[in-house]
């Protein structure tokens, strides 16, 4: 298709979803000043030319915009919608807010003082405010073309995660009921939240948006070619990219633009690390999700290959013999459970579960990539989004993937059954699976050999590692490295004095993208493919000597408690546990744990270039190694395990609320630990420890005067 026929047919079909002519006059929205909301608001996109911008934020990337409300006539009614619900349920003072949701009302209702009913549903009432998502999205868009005025408020990742809670798959396009609402009607809430304001202070309003905000602006400047700058494209690949993530799939119009695109030669590339998609390839990023949300829509059926599995995770060997398989799984602990079996690229996986598991609320999982990064990366370096759940809702269930990857059954929390599970698997591969206690080296060994797929897994009874082939073959002593592991989860028990709460293992998996960070906490925790990622299962005996500060860390965020971690503390308690682990895990002292950062020299000028510069206290979280500096002062002055001690004598009726409280609970345990006054050293480093603790603790010994040093 040539880029004039491709145009052609872009613009025949997006004009379908316009449908009424003359566009009416901009409404008369308030202008100046700004809105503002409890968190961070979600992406509206105007989608007809029926639909105005109201208010602006920045996205995530810090040079693109989005409206985060917007408004939008349909039918003989009208709408306005809001990114996320606290716009209309705040009763606190921000800025403009109210003003602006009373003319929301009076101008969705067409006339002054209309009568307002506050529900999901429809009810006898001019205007309709729906706070969340409307329960029958037909029945409110019927209401809407009638005549009536709804006013809505939602937040579409706070519906995702409470969906993936509930192990029900999450993907927007299909499933989200607030855009088979405001899809139609030409208003789209868009997937992660808008990072702040282009002007500063709230949402400002009146916001002169550029041109390619709009996806109907930035789909015909795509088609024929033509940007005015780089800054209008990457605008306009922002907003393709957003909109066809959250699009209904039979959005009339829109989704024909997206399938008319999608089979275009533009749309061709693939994402690679050598070759990422960035904005230039908006066409090819496009596709990739239009094909995404094709294969979420029924992740049941049998599907092609995407292109872009051969990238990640990888594609299977050509002709490999795939047999029926029967595994055993024990369920009585929640999350995901490895079947040692793979679902290669395209194939339809039948899985047979015994009567009674069915409806039990389990999933199958195909895939461990966690990490979608649709919205939330520039650059692409494989497919955003690779993984499929789907619900064990009778007794034979497929599933397909066209990534392909690890097959796993899901336990939701609540959801354990006592006896083993045996699920009769067809379609699949076996896959190097190293079990530590039951697979031996030479097994092992034998296993990467002859592996079919591309991906391995290594598990011992606390931790999971998921990583590529190529980086397995590195793997020589799986026994050395998985003891080492199954050790060291047990250290993260014994620092808290308590049993994991997720009660099963913690999983890594290591990819060639993730979402977030260098490596990032969560279930599985996402790592790299590199010396900090998979090489911190490659070799038991640097591991014993180094330690894994970055798999530590972040296998210590998902262990973190708010008890003990006040505001501008999440990057230092953090590190409480790679202190701990690499002291007990390879005999280091905590200031030798991380080289340089850990040092006493480092600690001391630190210290020093805080104080020349005033002391401001949230200065001392800047550089969490500056904070961490007083809880290193304090092993060195009370031993290695004094802040075990402390975090040990926290018990659940501990709730402290305030920073204040929180700060002053733990000066008075550790001064209870180590046996000082650790109270009054805390409130020199300007920690805000209250009077009442003050004074608890003065009945202890003065505390070292090595912690105060160079204060
Ligand atoms: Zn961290």
């Amino acid at each position: 298709m040539t880029l004039a026929a491709l145009s052609f047919f872009i613009f025949a079909a997006v004009k379908t979803a316009g449908g009424q002519s003359p566009a009416p006059a901009v409404p008369d929205f308030p202008t100046s000043g700004a809105i503002e909301c409890a968190g961070a608001p979600a992406p509206v996109l105007c989608l007809s030319d029926h639909s105005w911008p109201i208010a602006a934020g920045w996205n995530t990337d810090g040079r693109t915009v989005s409206p985060v409300a917007a408004c939008a006539e349909y039918g003989k009614g009208r709408v306005v919608v809001f990114g996320h619900p606290d716009f209309l349920t705040t009763t606190a003072p921000r800025r403009d807010t109210k003003k602006v949701v009373d003319w929301a009302i009076e101008w969705a209702g067409g006339k002054p003082k209309p009568k307002v009913a506050r529900s999901t549903r429809v009810e006898h009432a001019d205007v309709i405010v729906v706070v969340g998502e409307p329960e029958d999205p037909k029945e409110m868009l019927k209401f809407v073309k009638a005549g009536g005025g709804v006013v809505m408020g939602a937040l579409p990742w706070a519906w995702k995660q409470f969906r993936e809670r509930g192990g029900l798959n999450s993907n927007l396009a299909v499933n989200y009921p607030g855009n088979r609402f405001l899809a139609p009607a030409g208003l789209l809430l868009c997937d992660m939240s808008v990072a702040g304001n282009p002007a500063g202070g709230g949402n400002t309003l009146g916001f002169a948006f550029p041109e390619c905000s709009s996806p109907l602006k930035a789909i015909f400047k795509a088609a024929k070619g033509k940007f005015a700058s780089e800054a209008e494209k990457e605008q306009a690949a922002r907003a393709l990219v957003q909109a066809v993530d959250a699009l209904p799939p039979d959005t009339p119009g829109w989704s024909k633009a997206f399938a008319n695109l999608a089979k275009s030669p533009l749309a061709s590339k693939l994402p690679s690390p050598a070759k990422p998609l960035g904005p230039d390839d908006w066409a090819s990023r496009c596709a990739i999700v239009f094909r995404k949300n094709l294969w979420q829509s029924d992740p049941s059926a049998k599907i092609d290959p995407d292109p872009a599995a051969a990238v990640y995770p990888g594609p299977c060997k050509s002709g490999a013999k795939s047999a029926p398989e029967v595994v055993t799984i024990d369920a009585s602990t929640p999350r995901w459970h490895s079947t040692g079996l793979y679902a290669p690229p395209g194939a339809q996986i039948l899985v047979e579960t015994p009567a009674g598991i069915e409806k039990k609320g389990f999933g199958v999982r195909v895939g461990t990539t966690a990490d979608d990064l649709t919205a939330s990366k520039g650059e692409w370096m494989r497919a955003p989004l690779v993984t499929v759940t789907v619900p064990l809702d009778a007794r034979k269930t497929t599933v397909a993937s066209p990534f392909g990857g690890f097959i796993y059954l899901v336990v939701p929390g609540g959801h354990e059954v006592r006896t083993p599970v045996k699920l009769r698997v067809s379609g699949a591969l076996k896959a190097p699976h190293f079990v530590l206690g039951k697979t031996t080296n030479a097994e092992w060994g034998a296993m990467v050999k002859a592996a079919v797929v591309p991906q391995v897994e290594l598990e011992s009874k606390g931790l999971v590692v998921t990583m590529p082939l190529k980086a397995a073959r590195a793997v020589k002593d799986p026994e050395g490295v998985m003891k080492f592991w199954a050790k060291a989860m047990e250290w993260y028990d014994e620092f808290l004095g308590e049993m994991n709460p997720a009660q099963s293992a913690e999983r890594v998996c290591c990819d060639v993208q993730i979402s977030l960070g260098y490596l990032h906490s969560g279930y599985p925790v996402m790592a790299p493919i590199d010396a900090a990622g998979a090489g911190a299962f490659e070799n038991p005996a640097k591991l014993k000597k180094e330690g894994a500060w970055g798999i530590f860390h972040e296998l210590g965020h998902n262990r973190q408690k708010a008890a003990w971690t006040w505001n501008g503390m999440g990057e230092v308690s953090v590190n409480f546990f790679s202190l701990y682990l690499t002291g007990k895990m390879c005999g280091l002292k905590a200031r030798d744990a991380f080289g340089e950062n850990t040092s006493k020299a480092h600690g001391e000028r630190v210290v020093a270039d805080w104080v020349r510069s005033g002391r401001n206290y949230d200065a001392l979280y800047r550089d969490p190694f500056l904070a961490l500096e007083f809880f290193l002062r304090l092993i060195d002055a009370y031993g290695e395990d004094v802040i075990a001690k402390t975090l040990r004598s926290y018990t659940a009726s501990d709730n402290p609320g305030t920073d204040e409280e929180k700060v002053s609970l733990f000066a008075e345990k550790a001064s209870k630990a180590a046996n000082a006054n650790i109270a009054a050293a805390m409130k020199a480093w300007g920690f805000p420890v209250s009077a009442a603790a003050l004074s608890r603790s003065s009945s202890y010994p003065a505390a070292e005067q090595q912690i105060v040093k160079g204060l």
